[in-house]
């Protein structure tokens, strides 16, 4: 079933000044994910392809993904506000709010065994602090229910290349993922 169509109860109380067609980006992954990892809006490739996160910060997630040993096709994505907003501008409260019923819709669809908020404004909304990122990555939180793991958004790292080895190191303990240095004890 199409994304608007399921959540359609959503769609039809929607506020139209907050939807528009031309800037639409619905979540994308199986419904049965084990793992949802929340952006905060897409972005001019992202409605391009009308996919979350496939532009510069997806390749740079997908790049660790794959280096991590996890398949982005397990994963549910998605982003707190489906609109990409003007101007490449972050994503206002009143957005934020107005878009917060359908991510709850979601989640309790998906149900996953853990939720991971990519950079400050996902981490802010989901944990309801206003903690900074850089203050809060790589921790694991119990919020409403959820479990949550705060981590870097893959954009920050493009501009600080020493948040990526600590966005590796947040995914790989999100995951359950070992570092290939690392031994389980089963290995010995
Ligand atoms: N950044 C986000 O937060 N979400 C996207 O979908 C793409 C980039």
């Amino acid at each position: 079933m199409d994304f608007k169509e399921k959540y359609s109860e959503f769609f039809e109380n929607l506020d139209p000044k907050y939807f528009n067609e031309e800037r639409f980006v619905p979540a994308v992954g199986p419904e049965d994910a084990k793992f949802v990892l929340i952006g905060e809006a897409p972005g001019a490739n992202e409605v391009e392809e009308g996919e979350p996160f496939v532009g510069r910060a997806g390749n740079r997630m997908d790049e660790i993904l794959h280096k991590i040993g996890v398949d982005r096709d397990e994963l549910y994505i998605t982003n707190l506000v489906k609109i990409r907003p003007p101007d490449n501008r972050d994503p206002k409260k009143d957005e934020i709010k107005a878009w917060a019923p359908l991510l709850e819709k979601e989640l309790e669809n998906i149900d996953p065994e853990a939720i991971v908020t990519l950079g400050n404004f996902a981490s802010r909304e989901m944990l309801d602090t206003s903690k900074g990122i850089s203050k809060i990555h790589g921790r694991t939180f119990r919020k409403n229910g959820w479990k949550i793991m705060p981590v870097y958004h893959p954009a920050a790292t493009l501009y600080d290349r020493s948040k990526g080895p600590e966005l590796e190191k947040d995914l790989r303990k999100a995951f359950g993922k070992r570092d290939a240095g690392q031994q389980s004890l089963k290995d010995l």
